[in-house]
């Protein structure tokens, strides 16, 4: 599926995976349509139902502005307006965060923009960007720079890819062009596979020394979770992409094994990992719950052939966290949860929720990929929670429209909701409801997730008087007869 090295663009997620944004029903529906795209019929793709309008959205320029923008040793310079820039000052406080999180050296992102303005849309920007590029050479002497493109720089079409060979060969070190016009594609999630494709076309070592004992793990800004279960088995971890210096991102190549925490983010560079440089791509169902979890290590186990050192450990953390997960399970009887986040992180942490005895009846993620770029059906996420974990009888596919969710929480009534991106919080909160953000975004992985989760609901749950009271207490902005409406209701009708 759409890998080539050799241009510097990477095709868009809807043209690789049939990724869509928008679509409403059962889980298994969405498992069942998704089939065809992974058997590989590339004209059986899946309908984005078409909404009428969009009440906010996060574009892939962003999700490269918090990836190649929290490289330790490199400099981001963003070919755009200054306004596609504001995200520094959140991504800057998120990669503070992580390296704090992880006993590293805290530091501000280094990223700078070309401000580019109207005179530049008329006779090109390329000036700017050269001058940008000296300028995060004469500050910060850089291991590698990274230039990121924008609507703007899409549109009056300059030349980035030159100007970065240019300096490539100017500097003695890489600079690297990521193509990520907002434009270019309908999720975010796009960004991701963008930076992806600049670190794997120019930083990763080519003629690499195999390093017997390390794997890749393709991850954000999470805690140190994946050194000790790995370590069980002998392995050491190689994470990226945020907060990895560009050495280890050289690195990468070297690796015994690839795996990460969710197929959303992993897919694409570990795919290409596989593909063009020989690591192994661990093809398992993600380390959620007790099925992923043994699922996971155990094909860990297998590409690395540590297999009774594998198992060893599952039996010893099956037996740890058995009596404490059946506790929580008497603690959270009854509860009710609901899921927002990004799609394949949801389904781990519905499988988690299901172990913790919470049900279920409702999710939102914002976004779906039918297929990832392995195409492997061990990796087909959703399959594996509607076979091991139950239906999900509303689960809802939307790029986070507030004007949905009010009617999404409605239909299933939770008493809680797990949510990553923040922005759909505070009106859970204003309809009594509170909202566990998992800012660590490793805190359900493997067994211990189990547990880190169901403490991190029960405190939550102790919230919810507050919640409620916020609620007694505040009018929502929408008209009563929007609030009977079903929230694909104008979607539907656009659609028809
Ligand atoms: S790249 Fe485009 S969509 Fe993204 S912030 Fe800039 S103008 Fe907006």
């Amino acid at each position: 599926m759409g890998i080539n090295l050799n241009t510097p663009e990477v095709e868009s997620r809807e043209q690789r995976l049939g990724t869509i944004i928008s679509w409403d029903g059962k889980a298994s529906k969405l498992s069942d349509e998704s089939q065809a795209m992974r058997r590989g019929c590339n004209s059986c793709r899946l309908c984005d139902l078409d909404g009428p309008f969009s009440q906010g959205r996060v574009c892939s320029e962003q999700m490269v502005e918090c990836q190649a923008g929290n490289v330790r040793g490199a400099v981001l310079i963003q070919h755009s307006p200054v306004g596609c820039a504001t995200g520094q000052v959140v991504y800057s406080n998120i990669y503070r965060n992580g390296l704090a999180l992880r006993n590293l050296p805290v530091e501000n992102m280094r990223a700078i923009s070309t401000n580019l303005d109207e005179n530049d849309m008329v006779f090109g920007g390329v000036d700017k960007l050269s001058q940008s590029i000296e300028d995060a050479w004469e500050r910060y002497h850089p291991k590698a720079i990274f230039i990121a493109t924008s609507c703007a720089t899409g549109i009056i079409g300059d030349d980035v890819n030159s100007v970065a060979e240019e300096y490539t060969a100017k500097l003695g070190i890489q600079v690297i062009p990521l193509h990520c016009e907002g434009f270019k594609s309908n999720h975010w999630s796009y960004g991701f596979d963008s930076t992806q494709h600049g670190i794997l076309r120019q930083l990763v070592k080519r003629n690499p020394k195999k390093q017997a004992d390390l794997v890749n793990v393709i991850n954000l800004w999470g805690s140190d979770v994946f050194s000790p279960m790995l370590g069980e088995l002998g392995l050491r971890v190689n994470y990226v992409v945020d907060m990895a210096t560009v050495e280890e991102l050289s690195q990468l190549s070297e690796a015994i094994a690839t795996v990460g925490f969710c197929y959303t983010l992993s897919s694409y560079m570990a795919a290409v990992l596989e593909k063009e440089f020989g690591v192994p791509e661990v093809k398992a169902p993600q380390p959620y719950g007790f099925a992923g979890t043994d699922a996971w290590l155990r094909e860990i186990a297998r590409v690395t052939h540590r297999e009774e050192k594998a198992e060893a450990y599952i039996k010893k953390e099956h037996e740890r966290v058995k009596p404490k997960i059946e506790e929580l399970k008497k603690k959270l009887k009854g509860v009710k949860g609901f899921v927002a986040t990004g799609s394949a992180y949801a389904h781990g942490l519905i499988a988690v929720l299901r172990e913790l005895g919470i049900d279920v009846d409702g999710s939102l993620v914002f976004h779906h990929d039918p297929v990832y770029d392995s195409g492997d059906e061990r990796q087909d996420s959703l399959g594996f929670l509607v076979e091991n974990y139950g239906e999900v009888p509303s689960f809802s596919v939307s790029s986070r429209q507030q004007y949905q969710f009010y009617g999404l929480l409605q239909r299933v009534k939770p008493d809680f909701i797990l949510i990553r991106h923040n922005g759909l919080a505070p009106l859970a909160s204003r309809l009594g409801i509170p909202a566990a953000p998992l800012g660590d975004e490793h805190l359900a992985v493997g067994y211990q997730g189990m547990i880190n989760l169901g403490e991190s609901i029960l405190d939550i749950l102790a919230h919810k008087k507050y919640h409620q009271d916020l609620a007694e207490h505040v009018k929502l902005p929408y008209k009563k007869w929007w609030l009977k409406q079903d929230p694909y209701e104008l979607v539907k009708k656009v659609d028809e």
